[in-house]
């Protein structure tokens, strides 16, 4: 049995017609469930009962399921995912002000072990399949149950898209189809740790897509220590490839700021100068503690100067006290647990 959200339109309408129905009947399925987020079958109501009793002998349409939430007085919930070989992973749901923003995994855990991140230190498990991807965008919508605004997707959960870049492709054609989950690219960030090959076949491929890089550190040097994946790719050439194409939109660059590490004048300075000549912001994230590293957070005033002395650069930055660490669904807490 083939199960429906693993499959690209192509897919679902050749399993469609294999059936002896109508191609047209694969666009509805994929209104009803992944526009209307309407899975149960008996509310496909164009779609007649013998056809209906057909489809369900014959896809699966179980969505992964959602074994515990945890909510935060800001309106953040996480989401522990169980997947169908009993692998978990988390989701995110964030109540911005005029929109909801989706926190999206890739992967179950995640390979290059950043050492200020909970789920590198959990190791790597394996890739999402591209309907895993997609489950998680449909349980999250069926929480916000009628809501018709905007919803941005960030993949800043478990994993490094890019070295998962096969299912993220297929994952992102679904998500921003128009007779699908139609969300549009622009609402679409996908943050990596800078694997530079795919980022470019990233680019290529969806051009309105918004990147989002984590740099964490004012050189490479000082990036290895807390990105090992910073010894195979080297930030200058990511840096390099950042400056010489042209994009409708900047790039944004994350930052954890950690006391001792990274925090100090002469990184910020070294940061402007990296930056110079890119259209760009920075995220600064003051470091959320997780139960794997020994770092510390640090203090509100040595934040502050550090933003400062980029804003004075001449750089757009946002600090972002993030909000779900009461849940533990901050930036680089996600463990799964
Ligand atoms: S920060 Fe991202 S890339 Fe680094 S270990 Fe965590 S999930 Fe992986």
């Amino acid at each position: 049995m083939e199960w429906f959200y693993d499959l690209s339109e192509a897919e679902l309408r050749k399993s469609v017609t294999g059936l002896g129905l109508k191609e047209f009947v694969a666009v509805q399925l994929s209104t009803w469930i992944l526009n209307k987020n309407i899975v149960d079958p008996d509310g496909w109501s164009n779609i007649s009962k013998e056809n209906r009793e057909l489809l369900t002998e014959n896809f699966d349409f179980t969505l992964d399921r959602s074994i515990r939430t945890d909510a935060d007085p800001s309106g953040t919930k996480k989401f522990l995912i169980e997947l169908q070989d009993g692998n978990r992973i988390e989701s995110v749901l964030i109540r911005e002000k005029n929109h909801y923003t989706f926190c999206i995994s890739s992967q179950v855990g995640c390979a290059l072990g950043c050492k200020f991140c909970a789920t590198g230190n959990l190791g790597f498990k394996r890739d999402l399949f591209s309907g895993e991807i997609i489950s998680q965008v449909i349980l999250l919508k069926k929480e916000l149950g009628d809501y018709e605004g905007k919803i941005n997707l960030v993949f800043m959960g478990m994993g490094e898209p890019l070295l998962n870049y096969e299912n993220l492709r297929k994952a992102l054609i679904r998500l921003t189809d128009e007779k699908g989950i139609s969300i549009s690219p622009r609402r679409i960030t996908v943050s990596t740790a800078g694997i530079l090959k795919n980022l470019k076949k990233l680019e290529e491929d969806f051009p309105n897509i918004k990147i989002s890089f984590s740099l964490n550190g004012s050189d490479n040097t000082q990036r290895q220590k807390l990105m090992p994946v910073s010894k195979k790719e080297h930030l200058d050439d990511i840096i390099e490839y950042f400056r010489d194409r042209k994009r409708k939109h900047r790039i944004t660059f994350e930052y954890v700021l950690i006391e001792g590490l990274n925090d100090s004048l002469e990184d910020a300075e070294k940061v402007s100068k990296l930056l110079r000549g890119i259209p760009s912001k920075i995220n600064i994230i003051p470091y959320n503690p997780n139960d794997f590293a020994d770092f510390k957070t640090p203090s509100e005033k040595k934040v502050d100067e550090f933003a400062e002395f980029l804003v004075k650069k001449g750089l757009t930055v946002m600090v972002r006290w993030s909000k779900g660490k009461d849940i533990r669904s901050a930036c680089g807490q996600l463990a799964g647990e």
